[in-house]
């Protein structure tokens, strides 16, 4: 970090950060899926509120010797099916609306892959760009260490998400497990997932969730009669879900033609290279600015780009009234949680553009996780071709779900996305009851 940059303090949170409102949007398409399906009433009330919402303040001391204190969120939607999972995100955004909003549609996700978890989010309110790595270690721990046993590897098991990565998850991890005693440490590393192959990870982990943005984008062409190959693409965020989309699409021989991340927008209708493109970012500081492969363009008329597939891989409500109406794609593929509101959602239908929603599209990063969490707990190490195999199977699986049970209610893939969801979890309270 630069000594002279201002610090930022919770105090001067960059308020201009536009809130996400993704609450809304999760509890409308909640709403609108239970109607549909006519959602038992008593599992309808329990869902619609979440199981627990934890807060947290807590000191750091920061390279100038000062005291800052922060805010950790960690909201624990629903847990009828298995342990709470879901990530933790470091953003100016993060509050407890946001954190809602993501529980929610973790617990949907989840309950759509067939995975035995529930779902939860969390994250620090902060840019952590402002902080220096050393920083970052101790803001990570000291969180770890204020949300002390309501997270475990039984019972809430976090991951990565915007702007925290594997280093950030095994810091979580041996900061957990060294509040544990020795005996338990090893069997205490699956408190998150997402960690470097070294401290447990899984290989393949790290593109779980673009090569299952990809799976989706195949199946979704299958079912079009067409193939992705020779379709042109644009991607919004150049993070992991983003690059990892962006490499595997290559592959399979689209075209990436424009790029968005929070720094700036870049465009070549010839075609971007995405390798290249990481590396500059990675020489960066994760930044695409001043990358010499394309050109900047401006950033609102992003969305209008004519191509065929746009991939949402950053923020949630990108895709609104706004600019709905000006996308020219045939598909939407969600890599981001919560990108379109029901503004955006509505247009887009209007002109019959497909939405390969979130909890189906980016579901490979959970599933992904689930190995993972598997392989620690059965101190195993896996390979990549089989993890990459298993996850395939288990995303085409859930898409033939969500398309078969479309066509069953005759509704949207969102829609029928969450029936699947939601049956599955009606069929767990009405098996075990209610306690007492
Ligand atoms: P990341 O931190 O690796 O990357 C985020 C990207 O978004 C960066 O390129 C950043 O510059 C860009 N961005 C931020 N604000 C932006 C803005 N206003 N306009 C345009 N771009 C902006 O995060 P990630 O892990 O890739 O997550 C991206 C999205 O995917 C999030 O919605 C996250 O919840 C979702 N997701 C992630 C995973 C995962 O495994 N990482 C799994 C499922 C869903």
């Amino acid at each position: 970090m630069n000594p002279d940059k201002p610090t930022m303090t919770t105090a001067t949170v960059d308020k201009t950060v536009r809130k996400e409102g993704m609450y809304e949007v999760v509890m409308e398409q909640f709403a609108h899926a239970a109607d549909i399906m006519d959602l038992d009433p008593g599992v309808r009330k329990i869902l619609a509120k979440t199981n627990s919402e934890i807060v947290v303040h807590f000191p750091v001391k920061l390279d100038n010797g000062k005291i800052e204190v922060f805010t950790g969120y960690r909201v624990q939607h629903n847990n009828a099916l298995g342990p709470y999972k879901g990530g933790l995100r470091y953003h100016q955004t993060v509050d407890i609306d946001s954190a809602r909003a993501l529980a929610i549609w973790m617990t949907w996700k989840t309950a759509l892959a067939g995975l035995p978890y529930g779902g939860a989010k969390g994250g620090i309110q902060i840019d952590p760009k402002l902080y220096s790595q050393n920083e970052l270690e101790r803001i990570t721990r000291r969180f770890t260490y204020a949300l002390g046993d309501n997270i475990g590897p039984d019972l809430d098991i976090p991951a990565p998400d915007i702007n925290t990565n594997a280093q950030i998850m095994a810091w979580i991890a041996d900061t957990y497990s060294s509040t544990k005693s020795p005996a338990t440490r090893f069997s205490n590393l699956h408190v998150v997932t997402g960690k470097p192959l070294g401290a447990g990870g899984l290989e393949g982990r790290d593109r779980a969730t673009g090569f299952g943005v990809v799976v989706t984008l195949k199946a979704w062409a299958k079912r079009r009669n067409k193939s992705v190959k020779g379709m042109k693409y644009i991607v919004q965020g150049f993070g992991n879900v983003g690059y990892w989309t962006a490499h595997f699409l290559l592959k399979e021989g689209a075209t990436l033609i424009a790029v968005q991340d929070a720094t700036a927008t870049l465009f070549d209708p010839k075609g971007i290279d995405p390798e290249a493109l990481l590396a500059h970012s990675d020489a960066n500081g994760r930044t695409i600015k001043g990358f010499t492969g394309a050109k900047e363009m401006e950033p609102k008329e992003f969305f209008a780009l004519d191509c065929d597939i746009v991939v949402p891989a950053a923020l949630g409500n990108q895709i609104t009234g706004e600019n709905a109406g000006s996308i020219k794609a045939m598909v939407v593929a969600e890599g981001a949680n919560g990108p379109t509101n029901t503004e955006g959602e509505r247009l887009l239908r209007e002109k019959n553009i497909d939405i390969i929603p979130d909890i189906l599209c980016n579901s490979g990063g959970v599933i992904g996780s689930y190995y993972e969490w598997l392989q620690n707990k059965r101190s195993e190490i896996w390979k990549i071709a089989e993890v990459l195999e298993m996850l395939e199977e288990k995303l085409e699986d859930a898409f033939t779900k969500v398309a078969d049970t479309a066509a069953e209610f005759k509704v949207d893939w969102r829609t029928s996305a969450y029936i699947v969801a939601l049956r599955r979890l009606e069929k767990a309270y009405k098996e075990r009851g209610i306690f007492p």
